[in-house]
């Protein structure tokens, strides 16, 4: 247990009593609202600040790849996103429809998120390094009637794919002219600001995010505007956002994190957010931390584990003493990594777990609570969670704590999906007794915290036992040579499942017999024989999907010979 100083003030200073006391009414209540009623998301994030006097207060700084820096306060990011919404008024566009955003992080993705939600379109975010085909695919599900891209990536992805895309009218190019195209600078600087705000209301769409592809082909879940009033929540509660602060989350606005936590909870708490536009370079980094005085991180295991395989040194004279609070989120997160954040930055990373479908946090570790590496925390005050069995009749069985189970959440918290796009029986088959089923094993120890097990579908059934990888993998990974570590069941006639393990290395170790037998020996004593890996292979680097998740059906299909099904959101894949 990592123990925290007793001598900070957070926004949640004592859990329990938050959820005892909790009503959502309230958080409603510290919402602006439209004028006249109604909830939008836009409102919520520039014009209630700007209506509060703060318009002068810095809401984004981005950072360019070749060190350029553009501030924006808040009243001048209102005054974009509403000469967007201007934009696309003029283009005919209304409450309801959908446009789509395709770039690398540029102001003028943010701003266009903005103003299309403001104006009650329903956003939808693309993630820029996809291949032709997965924009292809996303595009024509979503009916996109407008999209914002860059000339390059409307070249290299779209036009070719133009005419086959019948519901797209419209597409606003940044950075030059482009045939087929109108150029987005050239629009809005004949566009006007004082754009009304669309009247919508907590159940009116607002975006369209797909999920990231892990298990399959990616689904499309719609969110609406009440949303917010999750974001506003646990912006506060979970990351401790408060006006002053200087936020970072790294994920990319092309995935629900990089918009829920990358963009609304940020604004809508009034703080500072450092959009950086470079890929990932752990230097950078560590500087940007630095020199930005970053005092809010969030991030994921994937950018931990990176930073963990270069070692200590990159850290070493840098003291960042205006970071409060480091969190993580996208996949389990290994408890070594949350002991390196001890050791490197004198704090844990705080996991917190969510889905695209829950489009905000639901569980979390907290600042004010001492961290149980491993551990994914408890339930945000709001959140009802649960672990359950469903039963074949359909019904819910609640498990007891220390058994493993789905995941479940009580249906009807603000940010929950209310729809899989064009799949209704899909989403239908994810609620039961009026709870949503996460697809997530997981179970809950005597003190109300939750740990992660593994996707349903990732389970191994070994010799009568349920093993999740998760837990096989964060062992080999306390192992010095370990730099990632994917595990998987392998059909076999004695044991049902064997569990095999794929190992990435650090820098400088070599994948030989020795070794093998040295971090199965390591597995064995940590974990007994039955759990620990009966096969290890190594390799260079483990699959993942674009959003950093590791992808263990892929593992398991080449392993096996099977086919790899639906790559498109395969890390390094072109299609
Ligand atoms: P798909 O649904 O298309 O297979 P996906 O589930 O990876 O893809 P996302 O919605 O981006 O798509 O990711 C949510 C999932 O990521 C969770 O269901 C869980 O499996 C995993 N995850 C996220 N945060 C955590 C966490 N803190 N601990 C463990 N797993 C996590
Ligand atoms: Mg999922």
């Amino acid at each position: 247990m990592i123990e925290k100083p007793a001598d900070r003030h957070w926004n949640l200073p004592d859990h329990a009593r938050a959820r005892a006391h909790f009503d959502w009414a309230e958080v409603r209540a510290g919402l602006a609202g439209l004028p006249g009623g109604g909830l939008n998301i836009g409102w919520e994030a520039l014009d209630r600040h700007v209506a509060d006097g703060n318009g002068a207060r810095l809401a984004l700084r981005w950072l360019g790849k070749d060190g350029a820096v553009r501030d924006y306060t808040y009243a001048q990011l209102l005054a974009e996103a509403q000469r967007f919404a201007c934009v696309l008024e003029r283009l005919g566009v209304g409450p309801g429809e959908c446009v789509a955003v395709l770039a690398g992080r540029i102001p003028e993705l943010y701003i266009a998120a903005l103003g299309a939600l403001r104006a009650g379109i329903v956003l939808c975010p693309l993630f820029s390094a996809f291949g032709p085909e997965p924009v292809h695919t996303r595009l024509e599900k979503s009916h996109a009637r407008v999209l914002v891209t860059t000339v390059t990536l409307y070249q290299r992805k779209i036009a070719a794919l133009r005419d086959t895309l019948p519901a797209l009218d419209t597409v606003l190019t940044v950075g030059g002219d482009c045939p087929g195209t109108f150029r987005f600078e050239a629009l809005m600087a004949q566009a006007e600001t004082g754009c009304p705000v669309a009247a919508t209301g907590p159940d009116s769409p607002a975006l369209l995010h797909y999920t990231s592809g892990t298990t399959g082909s990616p689904k499309g879940a719609l969110h609406v505007h009440g949303a917010v009033a999750a974001h506003a929540w646990s912006g506060r509660a979970v990351l401790d956002l408060r006006p002053g602060d200087v936020y970072w989350c790294t994920a990319d606005p092309g995935w629900v994190t990089g918009i829920s936590y990358g963009l609304i909870a940020p604004l809508v708490n009034g703080v500072t957010m450092i959009i950086d536009e470079a890929e990932f370079d752990a230097q950078r980094w560590y500087r940007i931390l630095d020199e930005q005085q970053v005092s809010i991180w969030y991030t994921a295991p994937t950018a931990i584990r990176m930073l963990m395989k270069l070692g200590d040194a990159p850290m070493a004279g840098r003291t960042l003493p205006a970071l409060r609070l480091m969190a993580s989120v996208g996949e389990p997160l290994n408890p070594e990594a949350v002991l390196w954040g001890q050791r490197v930055f004198g704090q844990p990373f705080h996991d917190t777990w969510w889905q695209t479908e829950t489009g905000a946090i639901m569980v979390a570790n907290y600042g004010s609570e001492p961290v149980a590496p491993g551990s994914m925390g408890r339930p945000l005050p709001g959140i009802d969670a649960a672990i359950v069995h469903r039963r074949r009749d359909g019904g819910l069985d609640f498990l007891p704590d220390g058994e493993a189970g789905e995941l479940a959440i009580r249906a009807g918290w603000p940010s929950m999906f209310r729809a899989y796009l064009d799949e209704p029986e899909r989403y239908a088959s994810c609620f039961a007794d009026g709870w949503y089923l996460s697809g997530d094993r997981a179970q809950r120890d005597a003190d109300g915290r939750y740990w992660f097990v593994g996707r349903a579908d990732d389970v191994i059934k070994t010799s009568g036992h349920l093993i999740g990888p998760f837990e096989v993998e964060s062992v080999l990974l306390e192992h010095p040579a370990v730099a990632e570590a994917g595990v998987i069941g392998k059909p076999d006639p004695w044991a049902g499942e064997l569990i095999k393990a794929f190992v990435a290395l650090k820098p400088g170790h070599t994948g030989d017999d020795a070794l093998r037998k040295s971090l199965i020996a390591h597995a064995r004593t940590r974990l007994g024989p039955a759990v620990a890996p009966r096969e290890l292979g190594f390799v260079d680097s483990l699959p993942k999907t674009r959003s950093g998740k590791i992808l263990r059906r892929l593992l398991k299909a080449r392993e096996l010979g099977l086919p790899e099904g639906d790559l498109s959101t395969l890390e390094g894949h072109e299609s």
